[in-house]
């Protein structure tokens, strides 16, 4: 399985500083078979960097799509209008969930209708730091990851990406802090039983698992070497873009 290394870029960045960030990341990487490299700009920004990324190094990802195709839904961008421009889609993210209140129901037509339009979601999941406390990490897990794949069927599973994101770890919620391997080892156990619960033993081995939060270049190896993580999730360090390549190189040297 490919190695993922996904930057979301968040509400940052110009259309011409994403373009120009884009410009020297290409330029630092090599073509390279067994890495998949990510990376999510604003949506005003997808179309012109769609038409300047070299897709053998670099993927697109939205940060955000609409469900419904089209109609009476004002300031909304479907998927459909994303279809051919990205390959991936962030959906479920801790800032969509807790800022704005997006719920199960959904999540889960996002990631149907990424899907439908040849999009692959990239399923954000992760308990928060009650629900930690609580005792309750495995359920809102097991929760979230049911929940947000009921719409996807056997056949589409290998068209999926979970991220495990615990929302206490994210470098910008207050009082952050870092999960430990064995944490996260634990968590990506949970999300890999409950796959093999929904849709057999191939499934959870073949799908890939990413741990985001507060990764920079000097903990990304001890995240990546986690057994069951296939990439990192990576948002306030992508900022950087020499602290990025670093990441992606650190991930070529324990991984591929
Ligand atoms: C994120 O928000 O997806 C994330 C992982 O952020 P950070 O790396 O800044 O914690």
């Amino acid at each position: 399985m490919k190695t993922y290394v996904v930057g979301n870029w968040k509400l940052n960045f110009t259309v011409g500083e994403s373009s120009i960030y884009l410009h020297k990341l290409m330029k630092a990487l090599p073509v390279h078979r067994g890495m998949e490299v990510v990376v999510a700009p604003s949506t005003i920004a997808l179309q012109p960097l769609s038409l300047q990324i070299d897709r053998h190094k670099i993927k697109l990802a939205t940060q955000n799509g609409f469900y419904r195709d089209y109609g009476a839904f004002t300031g909304e961008t479907s998927f459909s209008q994303l279809r051919g421009m990205v390959d991936y889609a962030i959906i479920g993210h801790s800032e969509r969930r807790y800022i704005f209140g997006e719920d199960e129901k959904f999540i889960q037509k996002k990631v149907a209708a990424a899907i439908r339009n040849k999009i692959t979601p990239i399923l954000c999941i992760g308990e928060t730091e009650s629900e930690r406390a609580f005792g309750e990490t495995a359920d809102v897990i097991r929760d979230q990851l049911a929940s947000g794949l009921s719409q996807v069927g056997d056949d589409e599973l290998d068209k999926i990406v979970i991220a495990y994101e615990p929302v206490w770890a994210i470098s910008s919620v207050k009082s952050a802090k870092l999960a430990t391997p064995d944490e996260v080892a634990e968590v990506v156990r949970l999300i890999r039983g409950a796959l093999r619960e929904i849709y057999g033993k191939d499934a959870a081995e073949n799908v890939p698992v990413l741990f985001g939060g507060s990764v920079n270049a000097s903990n990304a190896g001890s995240y990546l070497t986690v057994p069951g993580v296939n990439g990192l999730l990576i948002g306030g360090a992508s900022l950087i873009l020499g602290e990025f390549v670093d990441i992606i190189e650190i991930a070529k040297r324990v991984r591929v």
